[in-house]
Parts: C-alpha cells; structure tokens; sequence
C-alpha cells in the first residue's frame, strides 16, 4: 500500500512514471534488457535523454540561448562548483541568504574563494540570531540587496526547504548575471529563464530520483566559465559533451524522463502550478484556522508553496501529531533535524487529496488537543 509522502526528498514521485519504470524495467522497448543494462552511447539510451531533455525545454520554455546539463554530485556539489567556474580572480562572488541552504553555499564559497583567489561577499541575509538558534522567517526586499560593484554573479535560493522560506519573485541583482538554487521549487510554475545566467536544482523533489542536478545555463555564461579547474569540474566539459563526458546516472535520467512525460499529459506548468497553489491553500488555511495552537514561523508573504513550516505548542504534542498522522497513513511531516517543528512538503506529485486529508489532521488535532 502507498501512504501518503510528504518527504521534503527524496520525495514522493508521480505514480504513473514509477509504474512505466516497473513495466519497463526487464525489457526496455523490446531490447531484452534494462534501460540501466544499456551503454550511455548506445541509441536506445541517446533516444531517453533526447526525449528527457527536448520534454524540460518544452514544458519550462528554456530559450534557445541556454542548454540544459545534467551533473552529478547533488546540489552540494554545485555549492563548489559554482564559484569555481564563475568566480573570476580580482571578482566577487555575491549571495542573498534566506535559510540554511544559502548558508551552506555561501560557506563552500568561501572556501573555493581562498583557494581560487576571489572574494565572497554576502550581499543581504534575512537571517535573525546568531549559530543554532539562527532563524529566517522571510526574503529581503530588493532594496536590501547590496550586490558588489564587481559581482562576477549573484545567487540566491529560491526555496529554502528547510525553514520554508520562498521568493515569489526573481529579485533584483543589479547587473551581475543571477544565478538561482531553485532546487526545491524547480518546475511547478512559469518562471522566466532568460532572466538567470544559470538555474540548478537537485532532482530528488519536483524531478526525479536523488543524485542529479538538472543546470539551465546560458551558452555564453558557461563559455567564460575559468579553464584553471580540473576539467571534470568545468560545466564547459559538461556542455561541450552533451552532460555525456563521462558516465551519467542513466537510470535517473530515464527516470526524469517519466516524470516529464507525467507534468506533459497533467497539462504542463500550468496545471501544476493550480494545483500547488491549492494545496498549499488547503494546509495554510487550516493551519491559520487554529493560529493560536499551531504556530508559522514564516511572514505569509514568504511562505512557500512547496514546504509548508510549522509548530505545535511542545514536542510532546509534536510526537502525538506525527503518531495521529500515521495512523492515516501520512508519512514524512516531521521538520528537519536542524529547526524540529513540522514540515510538510507539496511537491508537484503530492495530489490534492493528500493536502486535504493533512488539513483536515491539522483540524481534528487542533480541535482535540487545543
Ligand atoms: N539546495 C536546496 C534548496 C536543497 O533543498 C538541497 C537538499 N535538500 C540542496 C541544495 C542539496 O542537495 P543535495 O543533497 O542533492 O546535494
């Protein structure tokens, strides 16, 4: 029996592109062998990440001026790679932090910035308190972003997972080319890719299975990318071979491609965006409902469609919430390890039906124990 995931991701994915992986895992199209047996040159692999890649085009509208790369690693790695690429000697590496995503890439910046010779420089933190107990409840204003003179770029998180914190705008970064960690809240709406210079988010929540990025970047700005970096760390070798330098995860990208083929027969960005916005309605509205017993550490301006954060009065009624929510069949609402609390995440695959059954939980359980 399936329950109902909230992971935050790994995260729950669409049922019918797991089903094609189990119809096709034997025998991939009449092959007589797994799409995974398969060599990453081979045509029958080619013909997948074909598909994958022209469905993400489709269904995003990446321009024609950017590629679309796959990279290994996990959003992590990219937390390096990124200023190792495009943080230029003599330039500043610029950061708008509103959680602790943003935090991390900050951190590995800096540590590239002392190898590589460059400079990090944050250029606005929403972050309230100092160490442990640092909390973010909200995105800067534009006029609170001051980019450095000599930016070789500006990045910043577009959902933070872990304390739920969402910009619902591209902001402002003044003329350094923008580059986004939209890692979970990657392709659930419409967003303007010609604006960034480069956009990545790790695939284990609106795309696929973990250990994938999927980069949008445009051609030119990953051309001017440094050459003094070991090659398999250049998103130039990544570009020029297609994502196809060196073995890929194949059996992710074959995933993905279920997964696009899933957002395509849905109605595209269109229809997911209606229905995240209505479940994330449905949790919010339920949760504001009892305001007095649950409490939501995020401004509403800031919340986030995708992981929606809260609080019950003490843990002890937290343990009770997350037993309730087992015993019908939710899974995953517990907060990260690093804030405690709730989270429940509502990724494109999460049904409408799942967020009303967790608001209509977040109802009963205010009743009965407030
Ligand atoms: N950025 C964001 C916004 C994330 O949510 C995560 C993972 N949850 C990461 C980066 C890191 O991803 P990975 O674990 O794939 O390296």
């Amino acid at each position: 029996m399936r329950v109902l995931n909230f992971n935050a991701g790994p995260a729950t994915l669409p049922l019918s592109a797991l089903e094609l992986a189990r119809d096709e895992l034997l025998d991939f199209g009449g092959t007589g062998m797994s799409i995974m047996e398969h060599s990453h040159r081979g045509k029958d692999f080619e013909a997948v990440h074909a598909e994958t890649k022209s469905l993400m085009r489709e269904i995003i509208g990446v321009p024609d001026t950017h590629e679309i790369l796959f990279v290994q690693g996990g959003a992590s790695q990219l937390f390096a790679q990124i200023p190792m690429n495009f943080a230029h000697v003599g330039k500043c590496a610029d950061y708008v932090v509103t959680g602790a995503w943003g935090e991390k890439a900050v951190s590995e910046a800096k540590v590239v910035a002392k190898m590589l010779n460059t400079t990090t420089h944050v250029a606005a933190s929403t972050g309230e308190g100092d160490g442990k107990e640092k909390q973010y409840h909200r995105v800067p204003e534009d006029a609170e972003i001051k980019p450095d003179a000599a930016a070789a770029y500006l990045h910043y998180t577009s959902n933070e997972t872990i304390h739920g914190v969402e910009f619902h705008r591209i902001p402002s970064a003044g003329n350094a080319p923008l580059i986004c960690d939209a890692s979970s809240d990657f392709i659930w709406k419409k967003v303007d890719i010609s604006k960034f210079a480069l956009v990545y988010a790790g695939a284990q929540k609106n795309v696929g299975p973990s250990g994938i990025v999927v980069v949008l970047a445009r051609k030119d700005f990953i051309a001017q990318g440094r050459t003094d970096i070991p090659k398999i760390f250049q998103l130039r070798t990544v570009a020029e071979n297609d994502s196809l330098y060196n073995t890929p995860p194949t059996f992710a990208i074959y995933l993905i491609r279920n997964v696009m083929r899933w957002i395509k027969t849905e109605g595209g960005l269109e229809a997911m965006e209606k229905k995240n916005r209505e479940k994330a309605k449905l949790v919010y509205d339920a949760l504001d409902a009892h305001a007095g017993f649950y409490r939501l550490p995020v401004e509403k301006a800031s919340r986030s469609v995708m992981n929606v954060i809260f609080n019950l009065p003490n843990e002890g009624l937290e343990e009770k919430f997350l037993g309730e929510a087992k015993k019908r069949k939710m899974v995953g609402l517990k907060g990260h390890r690093s804030v405690g609390g709730m989270r429940a995440s509502l990724y494109n695959a999460v049904p409408v039906e799942w967020a009303k059954a967790l608001a209509e939980l977040i109802a009963d359980f205010a009743k009965q124990n407030g």
